[in-house]
């Protein structure tokens, strides 16, 4: 059922209760998470997309052909990432994760906010963008070593002079399938999918929801504005994830 914003009071009451309730509660975050953080979305205004053409800048197979624009994007974006701090939604999900209460976090963000917040159960479907690996040699190279290298139109391999690779999914490239396999079975055992900040247009997070739901657990959708493929959500909080988060926690009966 959807509800209006100006509904949220009652709906935070029974979100918190259903927490309380679950048995396995799980979270499902994307970018909407973290703008509070200073870092853009993809699809709302002034999100990365409007300057950064995703066909040209973040698809695998353009950047097997030519890195350069890939890594001209990543300069703007690595100050942002490494600077930026855990917003008050990141601090509401650790601290249910501390109170036993929510198991994982499933995020499509490669931001590390969570880890900064002080989450530890976190799935990384698209993986994190402390780490690059080598094309051609596929050794690993560190944050650092990399932004030493950035002097290049795109970073070479310190070791054989392959293409250096963040290890961050692209659009059109496979996920890790153990990753994968985690994140399903994570969201099957949910009765519970606290869904935030994520548009659901990119598969295969977008089919994480719908396991939740095939194996009969309920689905909460916190998004500052409707979403085209809701999956059928039990409540919608329409706000901002670091002010619903903070309101949830404070109603949730700690065990
Ligand atoms: P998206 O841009 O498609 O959707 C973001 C959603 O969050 C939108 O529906 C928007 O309305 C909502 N939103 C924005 N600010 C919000 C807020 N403060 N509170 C609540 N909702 C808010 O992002 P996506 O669905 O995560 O998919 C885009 C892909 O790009 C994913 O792989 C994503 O991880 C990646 N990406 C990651 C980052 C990051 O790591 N921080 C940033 C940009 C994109």
């Amino acid at each position: 059922m959807f509800l209006r914003k100006k509904d949220n009071a009652e709906e935070l009451v029974r979100t918190a209760g259903l927490i309380s309730q679950s048995n396995h509660l799980v979270a499902l975050t994307g970018a909407g998470c973290s703008t509070e953080s200073g870092i853009p979305d993809f699809r709302s205004p002034g999100g990365l997309w409007k300057k950064y053409d995703p066909a040209v800048y973040a698809d695998y197979s353009y950047f097997l052909k030519d890195p350069s624009r890939f890594w001209e994007m990543s300069v703007e974006l690595l100050p942002l990432l490494e600077n930026a701090l855990p917003n008050a939604a990141h601090l509401a999900l650790a601290k249910l994760e501390k109170g036993n209460i929510l198991k994982t976090i499933i995020t499509q963000n490669i931001d590390d906010l969570h880890q900064k917040a002080g989450s530890s159960k976190v799935i990384e479907l698209h993986g994190s963008y402390r780490a690059a690996a080598c094309l051609t040699c596929e050794r690993d190279v560190s944050l650092d070593e990399m932004k030493r290298l950035l002097n290049k139109p795109y970073p070479e391999c310190p070791y054989c002079r392959g293409t250096l690779k963040p290890k961050v999914i692209l659009f059109g490239e496979a996920l890790d399938p153990d990753i994968l396999r985690q994140a399903t079975i994570e969201a099957g055992k949910a009765d519970l999918l606290l869904i935030i900040g994520t548009g659901l247009e990119i598969y295969p997070a977008s089919f994480v929801p719908s396991v939740t739901k095939q194996h009969g657990g309920k689905l909460i959708l916190i998004n500052n504005e409707r979403v085209s493929r809701p999956h059928k959500a039990d409540i919608f909080l329409q706000g901002k994830a670091a002010e619903i988060l903070p309101e949830i926690l404070s109603l949730v009966n700690h065990r």
